[in-house]
């Protein structure tokens, strides 16, 4: 069961938690003020009510995770937003980074590779008043042709191999931020699409995210 109520404690413990990830290191407002706005809890089942503020990746089924919310807010800083950009999500998982982006005034556009875990969003009630989501059950490494060209792409899962396909669907100037390698540890890394079509890519902090995997599963 999901929890659908947000008490004074929550948001008491969320702004704790959202002071704990200034304070490592995040200093982008509208990251921090999306945070602050987003109540965590209700993405998780309510076995986790007590928990969900600590900074820290949870069980969602399927063998899948809510990413940590430090994680959550590096990668939404990394991506330098602005209001009305498209940004495609590869790994919708519980629907919380795309709920942080959609706070931000972004147009989300979130695939997911699991059958079980489409299907939960579409009848999680909260998730659905997000009107500036849109999401899809399908193969993250192809993309949304039929949206593209994307400001932003933002992987949250690990992806041992740069996915060429969503770079052709990158605009130019547009930026992708993904955890890249195949070990325990993957680096963030941030690509811009230059003008002339080359890529620049920049390297961050090391992450421990799931793996992105090829294809669907039903
Ligand atoms: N953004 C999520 C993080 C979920 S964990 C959140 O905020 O909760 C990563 C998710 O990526 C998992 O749900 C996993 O099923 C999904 N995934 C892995 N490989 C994928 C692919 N190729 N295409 C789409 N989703 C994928």
């Amino acid at each position: 069961m999901r929890p659908t109520e947000d008490t004074y404690r929550h948001k008491g413990l969320r702004k704790k938690l959202v002071q704990a990830i200034h304070a490592k290191g995040i200093t982008d407002d509208r990251v921090l003020d999306a945070m602050l706005a987003v109540p965590r809890h209700f993405f998780l089942d309510s076995a986790f009510d007590k928990k969900a503020y600590e900074d820290k990746a949870f069980p969602i089924g399927e063998g899948q995770t809510i990413s940590q919310p430090y994680t959550v807010a590096y990668q939404s800083q990394l991506l330098q937003v602005e209001p009305l950009m498209k940004v495609l999500e590869i790994g919708t998982g519980s629907g919380y980074q795309a709920v942080v982006l959609a706070e931000m005034g972004i147009k989300v556009y979130s695939i997911e590779r699991q059958k079980k875990l489409f299907e939960s969003n579409r009848n999680f009630d909260f998730f659905n008043k997000y009107k500036s989501i849109k999401t899809f059950y399908g193969d993250g490494y192809m993309g949304l042709p039929t949206y593209a060209p994307f400001d932003r792409i933002i992987i949250t899962a690990a992806a041992p191999e740069i996915p060429e396909k969503l770079i052709e669907q990158l605009k130019p100037g547009g930026m992708m931020v993904l955890p890249y390698g195949s070990g325990n540890l993957q680096q963030m890394k941030r690509i811009t699409k230059l003008d002339s079509g080359a890529t620049k890519e920049e390297v961050f902090d090391y992450f421990s995210f799931v793996p992105m995997l090829d294809g669907k599963k039903g």
